[in-house]
């Protein structure tokens, strides 16, 4: 499925509607809560309102939406009038963004290829062509090291959480497949529930990052199997590998597509006898140009 992640210009909400029906349309959080510290100028809101997006459930969400009352009560109305929670709020949103909230990546593109951008068109493309090389060279150096099945950043992830949280948990089975984990800090006691097999908790983050949460890596790792292993095939070293496998090549480096015309055929040949045994008979007559012309040919 394809997720669009836009600015929401005008025009985009109602484009990415019309044109891709089925696309879930993610807000870049970075401009709407621009827009929303535009409004009410207050730094604690816009903390919230990140706070909100990124909750994993709908307890969280709204602790946190109705925390922004006190500070301003037209806060969270306004909000929920101007950008509709399904396109920002990961509790609502039907698609998968792997952790991106902003639309910085088009960003960072935009302005990367800036110089490129104020060149003649045809050596625009020639730099732009140059510097995808060279990103793509150097992409193909990273993760090469790499252990296991995932790239680093996800595995450190795993790891972390394995480190810090997955083994002080208590749990109990209620068949093969879940399970009930109770996780207590000392102060608060919280229960979740993991199914192995759907790879889902109900703290929802291993629905929304794609890979383990810390709960579902204490039942993986109870079970003994490898945890990297339920991470979403979108983390795998292979795919990172296959993404930067193709090269970019020289427009001019192709094969011609118009094939060219056939080689005439040879024309027939007379072979002459070698000249050695005939020596003696036409030493004095060996004048014959076109008997000169083969031997010639045979040298080269
Ligand atoms: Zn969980």
């Amino acid at each position: 499925m394809l997720t669009i992640l836009s600015d929401r210009q005008k025009g985009l909400i109602e484009g990415v509607d019309h044109v891709f029906p089925t696309s879930p349309h993610g807000y870049c959080m970075r401009h709407l809560a621009v827009n929303f510290h535009k409004k009410f100028k207050h730094p604690e809101l816009t903390k919230l309102l990140w706070k909100a997006a990124k909750a994993t459930t709908l307890e969280s969400y709204n602790d946190y939406l109705s925390k922004m009352d006190p500070i301003h009560i037209d806060a969270r109305p306004w909000l929920l009038g101007n950008a509709n929670p399904l396109h920002w709020a990961n509790i609502y949103f039907p698609g998968k963004r792997y952790g991106h909230y902003t639309s910085n990546i088009a960003e960072s593109f935009n302005a990367w290829i800036l110089e490129a951008r104020e060149q003649p068109i045809l050596a625009m493309f020639e730099t732009i062509r140059h510097q995808l090389m060279n990103w793509y060279d150097e992409r193909r150096q990273l993760e090469i090291t790499t252990p296991g099945i995932l790239i680093k950043d996800v595995s450190n992830k795993i790891q972390g959480m394995i480190n810090n949280y997955a083994r002080r948990y208590t749990f109990h089975a209620i068949d093969q497949d879940n399970y009930e984990i109770t996780s207590f800090n000392g102060e608060v006691l919280r229960e979740y529930r993991v199914n192995i097999a759907l790879r889902t908790c109900s703290c929802n983050r291993w629905q929304t990052d794609g890979f383990p949460c810390a709960h579902g890596l204490a039942i993986i790792l109870k079970l003994k199997h490898n945890p990297q292993m339920f991470a979403e095939t979108f983390y795998h070293l292979n795919a990172f590998r296959m993404t930067y496998i193709n090269t970019i090549n020289h427009p001019h480096s192709t094969e011609p597509t118009i094939p060219l015309p056939a080689p005439a055929p040879a024309p027939a040949r007379t072979i002459l006898p070698p000249l050695t045994n005939l020596t003696a008979e036409i030493s004095d007559s060996d004048e014959d140009p076109e008997h000169n012309d083969n031997a010639e040919d045979d040298e080269c």
